[in-house]
């Protein structure tokens, strides 16, 4: 496996910013249509980052990226399926993919993100996807509302410009284009936080189920925990609740999280007899998209172009998705010449359209939706719930949940309010989105 990183060329088809899944995928299925690609990472990996269950419907990118083989022969745990415990501690039944669809997707993987990027980032490489880390970009250079190339600088404070058809902007939460173009929208719902450590030795189920998300809600039903087993008879717990709950007039951050564990008997009990081995970890997890996904000469991909609450650990599935949707887009226009808004941004609306249904998973779920309760009444819809579990998302089958799932509404309840229907003001005045690292060790 080659590692290694050739010079900077000044000029390549294509230049990502960001080696995160999105950068890599991105990258990886351009180079293999044969166009020059160089990839821009600032840090050197690698790097923490928060993101490790992955979701079926990833099969499909990881395929085409040939990264099947190489995490079948990693040491993450396989995840089958995901459960759900409600405010009163009542397991459900899983949800196993496989049910579903029996076929080999059905089986995914929990990761370690540090390790999971870096194998994508090398398998970038492989395919012959010029890489560079410790090189920020500090801007993308725009002429004639076209972009044209970036500025980067390099790890020993050279600064230089590399030209290119086209740039996309993988670089997650940091967001470059969409800043600049004021294209952002907050999610006038989604305005969560996140804390979260990790755990040894704690509860894990046996065989198939040792793999499995569990979804906890917390008994005040302000929040919920996620417990994803990782390996090395390793826990990742974080607890999501409005950002106001988890942060306003509460103490430090280990302090809010024990509160919130001691709360949660079904969280209490399962780390009963498990070590803590890291410190804490925080985020400002506020929901956002893009009002564009692309314009004359650029593309945005993964989070740089949109973030969707994690709990249905969609983030991966969208990066992988964007990257590939992209990317073709992309060879298809260099190829025919046409590397405008329109060209560049045919995927837009469908991708959108898939998130919407994910949004709304998530917007029933804070607003009462009982999966139990649901599948106990409409059992035939159970297949389609699963599906958009599943992040089978890009298709219009699965829209048959929504009339049943408001036939359950409260008299007053009305449908969420969609992602691009305004922000209040005293909300978006104030918003930014923060990552809090602990010292010490990470995964
Ligand atoms: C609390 C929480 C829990 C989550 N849980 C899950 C989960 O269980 N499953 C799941 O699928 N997703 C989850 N996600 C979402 C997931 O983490 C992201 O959606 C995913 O990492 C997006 O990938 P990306 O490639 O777009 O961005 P990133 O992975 O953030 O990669 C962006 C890269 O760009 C680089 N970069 C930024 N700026 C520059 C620059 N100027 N120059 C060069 N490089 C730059 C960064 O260093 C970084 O490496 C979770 C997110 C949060 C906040």
């Amino acid at each position: 496996m080659t590692t290694e990183t050739s010079a900077i060329n000044s000029e390549s088809d294509v230049v990502v910013i960001g080696g995160g899944p999105a950068g890599a995928t991105t990258s990886t299925l351009i180079a293999q249509s044969g166009l020059k690609v160089q990839l821009f990472e600032r840090e050197k990996f690698p790097r923490f980052h928060i993101g490790e269950s992955l979701i079926p419907e990833t099969y499909w990118v990881l395929r085409r990226l040939n990264m099947l083989d190489k995490l079948r022969a990693s040491p993450f745990i396989k995840k089958y399926s995901v459960q759900f415990v409600n405010a009163n501690g009542k397991l459900s039944a899983p949800f196993y993919f496989h049910d579903n669809k029996p076929h080999e997707c059905s089986q995914t993987w929990q990761v370690v993100r540090s390790e999971f990027d870096q194998m994508m980032l090398n398998n970038a490489r492989e395919h012959g996807v010029n890489v560079h880390e410790q090189v920020r970009v500090l801007e993308v250079i725009i002429e004639n509302n076209v972009a044209v190339g970036v500025k980067i600088q390099e790890a020993d404070g050279t600064k230089r410009e590399v030209r290119a058809k086209v740039v996309v902007d993988a670089s997650g939460q940091s967001t470059m284009l969409q800043n600049r173009f004021k294209l952002r929208e907050w999610d006038p719902i989604l305005n969560k936080g996140a804390i979260w450590t990790y755990w040894e030795g704690a509860y894990r189920d046996v065989g198939k189920d040792e793999g499995a998300t569990i979804v906890i809600q917390t008994p005040n039903k302000e929040g919920w925990f996620w417990y994803i087993p990782l390996y090395n008879n390793r826990i990742s717990l974080g607890v999501v609740a409005p950002f106001d709950y988890l942060f306003k007039n509460r103490g430090s951050h280990e302090e809010t999280y024990h509160e919130e564990v001691e709360k949660c008997p079904a969280v209490k009990e399962r780390i009963g007899n498990a070590k803590r081995i890291t410190g804490y970890f925080a985020t400002k997890d506020y929901s956002y998209r893009s009002k564009a996904c692309a314009g004359n000469g650029w593309v945005l991909v993964g989070d740089a172009f949109g973030f969707l609450d994690p709990l249905y650990s969609s983030g991966v599935l969208l990066a992988l998705r964007s990257g590939e949707l992209a990317a073709d887009a992309i060879v298809e226009g260099i190829r025919k010449g046409d590397t405008s808004e329109a060209q560049l941004g045919k995927w837009g609306q469908n991708f959108n359209e898939g998130v919407d249904r994910m949004r709304r998973l998530v917007c029933e779920y804070y607003d009462g939706f009982s999966f139990g309760q649901f599948v106990k009444q409409n059992p035939h819809l159970k297949g389609h719930l699963t599906d958009l579990l599943i992040g089978d998302l890009f298709t219009d089958k699965v829209d048959d949940v929504w009339e049943p799932m408001e036939a359950l509404y409260a008299p007053e309840k009305t449908e969420p309010r969609r992602w691009d229907s305004g922000t209040p003001p005293e909300i978006a005045s104030n918003k930014v989105n923060e990552l809090y690292l602990p010292d010490g060790a990470r995964p």
